[in-house]
């Protein structure tokens, strides 16, 4: 009962007084009691989201208390004396932080006393810890006396953290545009991209870009990474790095110059695989989607590799056609897949390697993902009587059935 009796109280001083906070103490027992309590009253939904919102209030109203005593301990020597390099590497190593998390509690405490009604307005529960956060971090960007709180208090009073940090950015520019300028450029010249192939052929990605190259890439990426049709069950990390590969086709998928002998095409067994710059050797189904839409170029060597003849490079689908297949089919035409005619290769229901004609009944546009499907995905595309596309999915052989001994 004592231990429910401090949780009101403490809600209590949170409401009435600013400094109520700083004389609540709350022991460990006692605060898993509080949460054990917290526990057993939910009930329905109602109870649940009522519970769960007085729960982040007192959340933030301990955040805000620490913050407090956070800047307090920067100002003492005791991190110093205790081996530190400061005091957010001690926060870090005794309160169990990140380091951001601990210089965003020093900052915060630090800034208080220049924001007393914003503090007020998270007691009264009209603003969270986070609002708190932005606007310190934002107070420390542009410096005490360029600061001022009645231009910010209202913004973070309607909006959420994450949109209030965004119009802060624009607080900070309009404070001081150079500064603003000068911090973005020096995010510029942080920027790096590395590219790295495994041992198993696949490209390792890592980097950093500036806000603005980056804004430039996923504005990019996004439209392409959206879920086509029904049934795309890609996760958003596959569907960016699909995006990226097919960003990288730029709709344009002859750029790639790969090599490959008759037997590979014709995926004859004992072929080689075929070859492609940058890239491990190619496998005879990703030769054959390739080649669905390319521009193929006769090489025949002698024995000895000698080029004896060179045959003139020709599209296997020609300009005249392609218009005609992309203004006939407007996109992709999986079913439910609306990928744009530009992003899509044309697709040969039948090989032209198997004999199959290049003309509109044999032809239809597939995007970078559904051709990868039909092709390496071993799915097959049925084109009914009436001009619809079936695509039917791969049987699955769990293991062979034993032969007789
Ligand atoms: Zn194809
Ligand atoms: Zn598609």
């Amino acid at each position: 009962m004592a231990c429910e009796g401090g949780a009101l109280a403490a809600e209590k001083a949170g409401r009435g007084s600013k400094y109520g906070i700083l004389d609540l103490d709350i022991s460990h027992t006692c605060l898993y009691a509080i949460l054990m309590i917290l526990a057993e009253r939910l009930r329905t939904a109602d109870d649940v989201a009522h519970e769960l919102m007085e729960t982040e209030r007192l959340v933030d109203l301990l955040q805000l208390k620490a913050a407090r005593l956070a800047a307090a301990l920067a100002e003492t020597k005791l991190w110093d004396e205790a081996g530190f390099n400061n005091p957010g590497d001690w926060m870090r190593f005794h309160c169990h932080l990140t380091n951001n998390v601990a210089w965003d509690r020093i900052a915060v405490g630090k800034r208080l006393g220049q924001m007393p009604e914003s503090e007020q307005a998270l007691y009264d529960g009209d603003i969270g810890y986070a609002h708190l956060r932005v606007m310190a971090r934002t107070a420390d960007a542009v410096g005490a006396k360029a600061f001022d709180e009645s231009k910010l208090l209202p913004l973070a009073r309607e909006n959420s953290p994450g949109k209030f940090y965004y119009k802060c950015l624009h607080y900070r520019h309009a404070v001081d545009a150079k500064a603003y300028s000068d911090e973005q450029s020096e995010l510029v010249e942080n920027r790096r991209l590395s590219l790295s192939t495994a041992e198993d052929g696949c490209l390792l990605i890592s980097g950093v870009l500036d806000p603005v190259g980056g804004a430039a890439v996923r504005t990019a990426l996004e439209p392409l990474a959206r879920k086509s049709g029904v049934g795309d069950d890609r996760g958003l990390e596959q569907r960016y790095a699909d995006a990226l590969v097919e960003l990288a086709h730029g709709g344009k998928p002859a750029n790639l110059q790969v090599t490959a002998t008759v037997e590979t095409l014709k995926g004859l067994a004992g072929a080689a695989a075929g070859e492609m710059e940058f890239s491990l050797p190619l496998s005879s189904t990703t030769i054959e989607r390739m080649a669905c839409d390319c521009s193929v170029t006769r090489v025949l060597l002698s024995q000895e590799s000698v080029v004896i003849d060179l045959g003139r490079s020709k599209r296997v689908i020609s300009g005249p056609a392609m218009r005609a297949l992309k203004s006939r089919d407007g996109h992709c035409r999986w079913p439910g897949c609306e990928r744009p005619a530009s992003w899509c290769d044309g697709h040969h229901v039948v090989h032209w390697i198997r004999g199959g004609e290049t003309d509109l009944d044999n032809l239809v546009l597939l995007c970078h993902r559904h051709h990868w499907k039909v092709h390496e995905g071993a799915w097959q595309l049925v084109m009914t009587a009436d001009g619809r596309v079936v695509p039917i999915a791969p049987t699955i052989t769990f293991g062979r059935a034993r032969g007789p001994d």
